[in-house]
């Protein structure tokens, strides 16, 4: 991999290789694009084959957290962090106190917090170097399970959808298959029995089946291989990635696709052929936004209430996205970029106006 011509192609701003011979950190710090504000993105920890892994890694997943903040409506830049070693053994204190000091010399450039293979408790070490974290512990002062606003989100998202398809923004009635109740799901499926929708639920593993099944009793189960030919209005992946794919569209019969799980379509092409279908899918980076926008709070001093306004407003978000794919004739998933890609140029032209803040 030729790393300038890959940020070339990428628009990155900068990428930073930071080793430390005393822990063994060896960890990179990507950073896409800074027009809107300091980068935020969460830090990975994964054990890569090869160093171009994690560099593409870094890369790809700073370039999502562009588009991810500036759907959001928040003025974050996009980056992400990744360690290179293995979170089941490697993790120690001089390791994350390295890493702590890696991120202050960004000087507030780079703001962090967890992502795949690392918590909040691992940067309580940090901590102890640096100010620009998020999503600590709640006794460190992080704002707790962001979960619960990301359901948040994906309910009010849903009801966005409805809005679109339907003309109205009820889901009572409606009938909602969810993928996996898990962290986020379980909370979506609290939102939807209290609405009044019909809920159909699968998850691989049973206890988290029968914690749905204890608390609402009309919610129907089935197999997860059977949840995506379920007749139903709306489905909602709250599991893993790439479930809309060449063998699963097929077999859909809702009118919505509306969940929390990242990188949904398995490739592109998989969001055109849905709106070949007629079937509205809701961009999993702009519906998914919750948690994002909970963490980037506690930047200004976390306020549940704000917080909760903000998610909210991810309603507004994908109703103006869905005026984008109808104004140019496109599958949603591109008219999310589009509205990203507009906030950002609109942005980034107005510092041509000398203030003396600059
Ligand atoms: P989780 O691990 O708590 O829940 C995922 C659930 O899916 C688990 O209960 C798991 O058993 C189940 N599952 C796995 N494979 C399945 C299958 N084949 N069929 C049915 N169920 C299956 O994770 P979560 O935090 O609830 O996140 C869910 C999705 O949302 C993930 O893709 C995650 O990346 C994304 N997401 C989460 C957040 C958040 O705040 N937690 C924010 C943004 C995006």
């Amino acid at each position: 991999m030729k790393y300038f011509d890959e940020m070339a192609k990428g628009g990155h701003e900068q990428l930073s290789f930071n080793y430390d011979k005393a822990s063994g950190l060896k960890s990179l710090i990507a950073i896409h694009d800074t027009t809107l504000g300091p980068a935020l993105g969460g830090c990975r920890m994964w054990p890569y084959e090869k160093e171009e892994d994690a560099v593409y890694d870094a890369l790809r997943l700073s370039r999502g957290m562009t588009y991810k903040s500036a759907a959001s409506g928040d003025n974050w830049g996009g980056g992400k962090a990744v360690i290179w070693g293995d979170p089941k053994t490697e993790k120690c204190e001089a390791l994350f106190r390295a890493f702590g000091r890696t991120v202050q010399y960004f000087n507030g450039r780079f703001i962090t917090g967890t992502d795949v293979g690392t918590v909040g408790s691992d940067f309580v070490w940090s901590k102890m170097e640096t100010d620009y974290l998020v999503a600590l512990p709640e006794e460190y002062g992080g704002s707790g399970d962001s979960s619960i606003l990301t359901a948040y989100g994906v309910w009010r998202g849903m009801k966005a959808c409805a809005k679109e398809v339907w003309g109205s923004d009820s889901l009572t009635g409606k009938t909602v298959a969810v993928q996996g109740v898990g962290k986020v799901g379980h909370h979506l499926v609290d939102h939807l029995i209290d609405e009044g929708a019909k809920v159909i639920i699968c998850d691989i593993n049973p206890d988290y089946v029968r914690r749905v099944t204890e608390k609402h009793s009309e919610v129907k189960v089935v197999k997860p291989e059977e949840i995506f030919a379920v007749d139903c209005d709306i489905f909602s992946p709250n599991a893993l990635g790439a479930v809309i794919n060449d063998e699963t569209i097929p077999q859909l019969k809702c009118r919505i696709i509306a969940g929390a799980a990242n990188n949904v379509l398995k490739e592109p092409r998989h969001g055109d052929l849905l709106h070949e279908k007629g079937i509205l899918y809701a961009p999993d980076y702009v519906i998914n936004a919750g948690g994002l926008i909970q963490v980037a709070d506690e930047l200004m001093g976390y306020d549940p209430e704000r917080a909760k306004r903000k998610v909210g407003n991810i309603y507004n978000a994908l109703l103006a996205i869905f005026a984008i794919s109808k104004r140019d004739g496109i599958p949603t998933y591109r008219a999310a970029d589009i509205l990203v890609e507009e906030r950002l140029q609109k942005i980034g032209a107005i510092s041509r106006i000398y203030t003396t803040r600059d």
